[in-house]
């Protein structure tokens, strides 16, 4: 049973160490959680800690919206791709043998 108290412990330390890492991070890590936060649910306090750092950090902020913009522009040329008739308004023009090269490029 002490064992187990003693193992239990442990744990619960570990874990508040990786929360006062989170809550610590420097801004490289808290932009690698944004990446991943854009493919996979984040547990809870990495959620946390990169949303409060988004608070005081405009240099975070600033990767956030980038990143947005990306993928905004990223799905503006796929539809392009899926239907290449359709006139984005903004956007790059790529040529109908630009978006063949990609689309079978994409198909494999
Ligand atoms: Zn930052």
């Amino acid at each position: 049973m002490v064992s187990q108290y003693r193992l239990g412990k442990s744990q619960y330390l570990k874990r508040l160490l990786h929360i006062w890492h989170l809550l610590n991070a420097p801004c490289s890590e808290i932009t690698e959680s944004i990446s991943r936060a854009q493919e996979t649910e984040l547990p809870f306090w990495e959620r946390l800690a990169y949303k409060l750092h988004l608070l005081y950090c405009s240099a975070c902020r600033r990767y956030v919206r980038h990143l947005e913009a990306l993928r905004v522009a990223l799905r503006r040329i796929a539809g392009e791709l899926r239907d290449p008739s359709a006139d984005a308004p903004v956007g790059p023009k790529l040529s109908a043998a630009a978006r063949e090269r990609i689309r079978r490029e994409l198909r494999y």
